[in-house]
């Protein structure tokens, strides 16, 4: 099979009709084999009895419902187990990425060589406000920190190389940040392609201001997770020595200015009334429990299932 379209949608009655016939008519005439593979995301409307009716006219849909809402990432993950295509190509259910770019996101994986491509809504048509300046402002973040030269990394259309979906896992709210978990298993080969953008016709936006919380947040983690996590004694280690190593210098700096205080002939003076007594003391402390965290962290991931979960790309025997 060449393509699988996954679709993550949650109260999206009204778009998928239009959607699922777009994409058919798109794979039709490029004469690709196809499934798309709708994942309704515990909907409250009926969008899984247009599901349903949709599968009924076109064998090639397939899908996949939740008992509640688990968020984006979930619907991806679950649609990316079952995904069978040499591409997978995501795309949001509200209309709003265009099925027309699915078959230079394809030759870009097949011919270019390309493990993902990011789709760059550069012409945006969200609320200006709450939505594309912020989002500028992220994706600028985003790009110094993982250093992933992307413009626009929270693009929901986006295609894959099968082997990258299979060897990521996205979880929590980590769809922001596919690429970073991707370019985390090994494929460096990222690239980018300018997509057409629409208004939403249909229904409402699913993300409000919490992803203003979250998205920062998830970022430290995804940070921390990709250089830290199979040896976290490195980054709680370090931070450790340098606390106790403040502590240990206001230590001696207390020491030798009583040594001087008793040449001079000064005594009876107390140590607590320095405030480098107040930094020893605060420092050290800090310093052994970031060693504590260390050790925890160090038996954490020593009992970890994925310890030695490593990604090979080939192999002579
Ligand atoms: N979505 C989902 N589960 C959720 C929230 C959103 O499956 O909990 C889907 C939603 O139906 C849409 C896609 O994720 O297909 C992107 O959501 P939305 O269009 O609301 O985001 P925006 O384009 O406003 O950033
Ligand atoms: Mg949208």
């Amino acid at each position: 099979m060449d393509i699988s379209v996954v679709i993550p949608l949650f109260n999206e009655e009204e778009s998928l009709p239009d959607l699922a016939a777009w994409i058919e008519k798109v794979m039709l005439e490029n004469h690709f084999s196809y499934e798309i593979i709708l994942v309704d995301d515990g909907s409250k409307d009926n969008s899984w009895e247009v599901v349903e009716v949709l599968q009924t006219q076109n064998p090639a849909v397939k899908g996949i419902k939740f008992r509640r809402n688990y968020g984006k990432s979930a619907a991806l993950f679950c649609g990316f187990d079952v995904a069978q295509g040499d591409v997978v190509i995501t795309m949001d259910a509200d209309l709003q990425d265009s099925p027309d770019e699915i078959p230079g996101l394809f030759n870009m994986i097949k011919d270019e060589g390309y493990d993902l491509v990011s789709g760059w809504k550069k012409k945006r048509f969200d609320p200006v406000l709450s939505k594309n300046i912020p989002s500028k402002f992220y994706n600028f973040t985003v790009r110094h920190m993982t250093g992933i030269k992307l413009h626009d990394m929270n693009c929901g259309l986006k295609a894959y190389r099968k082997n990258v979906i299979k060897s990521i896992e996205v979880y929590g709210e980590m769809h922001r940040y596919i690429p970073v978990l991707a370019k985390w298993a090994g494929y460096k080969n990222i690239g980018e392609k300018v997509v057409k953008h629409s208004e939403r016709k249909y229904g409402v936006t699913k993300f409000g201001m919490e992803r203003f919380i979250r998205g920062p947040l998830d970022l430290v983690s995804v940070m921390f997770i990709s250089r830290f996590v199979k040896r976290p004694m490195h980054f709680f280690g370090i931070l450790g020595i340098i606390m106790i190593f403040i502590g240990l210098a206001a230590s001696i700096w207390l020491g030798i200015q009583k040594i001087i205080e008793l040449q001079h002939g000064v005594v009876g003076k107390l140590i607590t009334n320095s405030p480098y007594f107040y930094i020893a003391l605060t420092s050290m402390i800090i310093g052994a429990q970031f060693f504590l965290g260390g050790f925890l962290g160090e038996l954490i991931s020593r009992s970890a299932s994925e310890r030695n979960n490593y990604q090979i790309e080939k192999r002579t025997f």
